[in-house]
């Protein structure tokens, strides 16, 4: 996976190193030489990850870092912090400033490349995310983020996967008032414990005894309600094997024992401010697409999910050679309603019709409203015969029990009439078949309402 990758240093010979090594990795690489030159640049959205050196003149890689992360327009672009090996203090500062990552000089090649490309995958999916966040929104995915949570800084809700007692009993004291965490001795019940808590990160200690770890970490990635938690590896020194195989599995990152404290939280932070930017991204792509197909009176479905929905049932039926039956419900007299109990008593009519039509009709059957006091079921693998038997079933639960409105001293009486129709195997059409069924349903009307039509097959 390629992607374009921003040097930022004031020494030419070091931002040529680093240049060299990622070219050779087939990265895109620009460099520069200055703070406000890298922020254009950022701002300009042509970069995918930032390599940014502390020490410059002027501005330096810290504030940098800092304006980046404020700017909602490049708070997402994951920043890596080139820090001198002896400046430990570098790393907590950088870590404020809001870096994603950090790298020592001199620069390890293999960290150096996995840490770029586990930020490059990380930043693909938020773009993507983003990209969606953005089309469906007609404010801007900032405005949208603007009010989360993620700024604020709830402790990180952490499973650590680690079978030795004392090694597991030093991690969580390292981690002590950074994170919560809870401690699975043994990777079977630490896989149940990830699928069933509500944790942020997994940290998978490579040290157990007869088990691999890595088979730990791809079952974790299998498995639906783990697979986009974050798995931090703890690996030992001579691992290198090991923790490419990890990245190749899905791993997002790992760290080197002995475990330095600062690197481990900065890690694990990294991972969790990303998984809750992008869990935010996707709640609010999941709720525009629900929003866009859901009928906001109802809950039901809407004639957009309908129309597109039904070709495909009506595609599969006919391919399978299975029934399918749809039926057109329209309230009776519902003007009336409206006239007399306004237009508030009427909606209080619609949704109790929903919820008794709902009630009606089995999981796999699509209710949808159509529009007004109209709705359409559409129901998989039902001859003519069973629709009939399901719609006089509406009628009944309609017309036996009156109507709860606020406006009106006692429940008033609502009735409902159905048209049904049902496919033909040979040269029918998703036209022709609700053209069949609201037929059926006008005649219904002419035939004095409060009643069930089926259209001759
Ligand atoms: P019938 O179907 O029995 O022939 O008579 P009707 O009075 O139901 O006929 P018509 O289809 O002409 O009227 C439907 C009414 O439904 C008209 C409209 O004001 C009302 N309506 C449509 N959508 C809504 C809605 O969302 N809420 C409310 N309260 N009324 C709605
Ligand atoms: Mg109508
Ligand atoms: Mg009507």
């Amino acid at each position: 996976m390629t992607a374009r990758i921003l040097v930022v240093d004031d020494i030419p010979a070091n931002a040529k190193l680093l240049q060299a090594r990622l070219l050779a990795e087939y990265f895109e690489v620009s460099t520069v030489s200055n703070g406000s030159d890298a922020i254009s640049a950022c701002e300009n959205g042509n970069v995918d990850v930032v390599l940014l050196d502390v020490m410059m003149p002027g501005m330096d890689g810290f504030e940098v870092c800092r304006r980046l992360k404020a700017e909602p327009a490049t708070a997402h672009i994951p920043v890596v912090m080139v820090t001198a090996l002896d400046q430990a203090a570098d790393r907590v500062r950088g870590l404020d400033a809001g870096a994603d990552d950090f790298l020592t000089k001199p620069v390890n090649d293999l960290q150096l490349v996995t840490r770029v490309r586990s930020l490059v995958r990380l930043k693909v999916l938020t773009d993507e995310l983003r990209l969606r966040a953005s089309s469906t929104h007609r404010i801007g995915v900032e405005g949208l983020l603007s009010h989360s949570g993620l700024l604020q800084n709830s402790l990180p809700r952490v499973l650590l996967i680690d079978e030795q007692t004392s090694s597991a009993a030093h991690i969580c004291a390292l981690l002590d008032g950074a994170a919560e965490v809870d401690l699975a001795l043994d990777p079977q019940s630490g896989l149940f414990q990830a699928a069933e808590g509500s944790y942020e990160c997994v940290l998978v200690s490579t040290g157990f005894a007869a088990f691999d770890p890595l088979r730990l970490c791809s079952q974790l990635r299998s498995l639906e309600r783990t697979r986009s938690l974050p798995i931090v590896l703890l690996a030992g020194t001579k691992e290198d094997e090991r923790i490419l195989r990890g990245l190749e599995l899905g791993i997002n990152d790992y760290v080197v024992r002995p475990l330095d404290p600062q690197e481990l939280i900065a890690r694990l932070r990294t991972q969790v401010r990303r998984k809750r930017y992008n869990d935010e991204l996707r709640q609010s792509v999941s709720q525009t697409i629900e929003m866009a197909v859901t009928d906001g009176l109802t809950g039901l479905h809407n004639r957009r999910y309908l129309d597109g929905h039904l070709p495909k049932l009506f595609e599969r039926a006919i391919a399978r050679r299975r029934p399918l039956s749809v039926m057109i419900t329209d309230l009776d007299r519902f003007k009336q309603v409206n006239d007399t109990y306004g237009h508030d008593g009427g909606d209080e009519v619609l949704r109790e019709f929903a919820r008794r039509m709902r009630k009606s009709v089995r999981g796999i059957d699509l209710a949808c409203r159509f529009g007004g006091e109209e709705f359409v079921i559409v129901m998989p693998d039902t001859d003519g015969a069973l629709a009939e038997v399901v719609a006089e079933r509406i009628r009944k639960e309609v017309a036996q029990t009156p109507f709860a409105v606020s406006g009106a001293a006692k429940p008033i009486p609502v009735t409902v009439s159905v048209g049904v129709s049902s496919l033909r195997q040979e040269g029918d059409s998703v036209a022709g078949l609700m053209k069949r069924a609201d037929l059926a349903l006008y005649d219904a009307k002419t035939a004095g309402r409060n009643r069930v039509v089926a259209s001759a097959a």
